[in-house]
């Protein structure tokens, strides 16, 4: 049970001297954590896989004038481990969307193997509207420790696919076709998804200003690819999703994924981290347009783990040119940043746990009455 040191939020104004008495001190499994006393109407989660401060700094030198990230004001750490010291992303993933550690390769189940509720179900049962943007499969570890509960990440992307048909997301953007038309126990699931109501496309430019009520988006048969292919899939996928979770003026929470600043530090390739990052970039400037403008929707830019021990050894800021090293092909277990902006956002400075994520959200989604995981 939660206990909070404050008695109910109450309207709280915005001058700064006032701002540090808008955060309370929580206490839950074992955790302390600092939570802002203003909620926000909308969350947008942000989640740079593999973006560790290196990975900023390459796309900061890259793009020679700021990143979005550079207008947010509150800024902390989080400590990344899973049950090993060094996560993967499933349970990097699974930390943030249900509170709970578990072991790599864990989709959103604990080390019993017991399914957690995640922070879009809870969303889903308190009748928000919800969205998962991905530049990897939508079937993927981190996306799928959103809306899926599997034992383990590898071979299940099917099984996944039907996952997500038994819930009520709005919006589902990024690859996998495959898995939904050739479906778990040959379904066809994109049918399925149409009878359900869903508007389904495989290329986003051709959406244009239609605004679906619900929409699936899968560009690529299995893998999504680099930018040089998908072009500017991602930062029209948010600005998409925004739109159409925004419309009809309830409550959303959607997550965005840019998947493969990952990818560039397992192939320890520089100019592969930099052009992910800087799309990531305008990924973030769409959800940051939104939220200035919406001023009640809290934005959150953060990672799973870095990945590549990534470091930046010469290069030239005058030229937009990076050197990166690697001190390997894998995560590790150095702190990542996390940037918070709108109502809320206080919640994510200092240095915090990755399972904290999950509680402040909770807190600030105002989801604390709802019902505690299923087993
Ligand atoms: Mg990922
Ligand atoms: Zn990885």
């Amino acid at each position: 049970m939660l206990t909070t040191s404050c008695d109910a939020p109450e309207e709280i104004t915005n001058t700064s001297e006032e701002k540090v008495s808008t955060v309370q001190k929580i206490e839950e499994e074992g955790l302390t954590t600092f939570i802002s006393k203003q909620r926000p109407k909308n969350v947008i989660f942000l989640i740079g896989d593999g973006m560790g401060l290196t990975q900023i700094t390459a796309g900061s030198i890259a793009k020679k004038t700021p990143l979005v990230l550079e207008k947010f004001r509150q800024i902390g750490l989080v400590k990344t481990y899973s049950t090993k010291l060094i996560t993967d992303s499933a349970a990097g993933a699974t930390a943030m969307a249900t509170g709970s550690k578990t072991y790599n390769g864990a989709i959103s189940m604990n080390i019993h193997q017991e399914k957690l509720k995640t922070i879009v179900e809870y969303a889903e049962e308190a009748n928000w509207l919800t969205g998962i943007v991905t530049t990897a499969t939508v079937t993927h570890a981190t996306p799928a420790c959103f809306y899926g509960h599997q034992p383990t990440r590898s071979r299940v992307n099917q099984k996944l696919a039907a996952e997500f048909m038994t819930k009520d997301i709005e919006v589902l953007m990024g690859g996998g076709w495959n898995y939904f038309k050739e479906g778990l126990d040959g379904r066809d699931l994109i049918a399925e998804a149409q009878e359900k109501g869903y508007f389904v496309t495989d290329n986003i430019e051709q959406v244009g200003d239609y605004r679906p009520e619900k929409m699936i988006c899968l560009i690529s048969a299995k893998l999504p690819p680099k930018i040089k292919e998908r072009g500017n899939f991602l930062p029209l996928a948010a600005k998409k999703a925004i739109d159409i979770l925004s419309y009809p003026k309830s409550n959303f929470f959607l997550m965005i994924e840019g998947a493969q600043i990952d990818w560039g530090g397992h192939q320890k390739n520089s100019d592969y981290i930099v052009e992910e990052m800087l799309d990531f970039d305008k990924t973030i400037q769409e959800a940051f347009d939104f939220a200035e403008k919406d001023g009640n929707t809290l934005v959150i830019v953060t990672a799973d783990h870095e990945t590549g021990g990534y470091s930046i050894n010469g290069g030239s800021a005058k030229e937009g040119k990076v050197e990166g090293k690697f001190t390997s092909d894998y995560h590790t277990a150095t702190m990542v940043p996390i940037f918070a902006y709108g109502p809320g956002a206080e919640s994510f400075t200092g240095i915090m746990d990755n399972t904290e994520i999950f509680y402040k959200l909770k807190y600030l989604m105002n989801m604390e009455a709802l019902s505690a995981p299923s087993k």
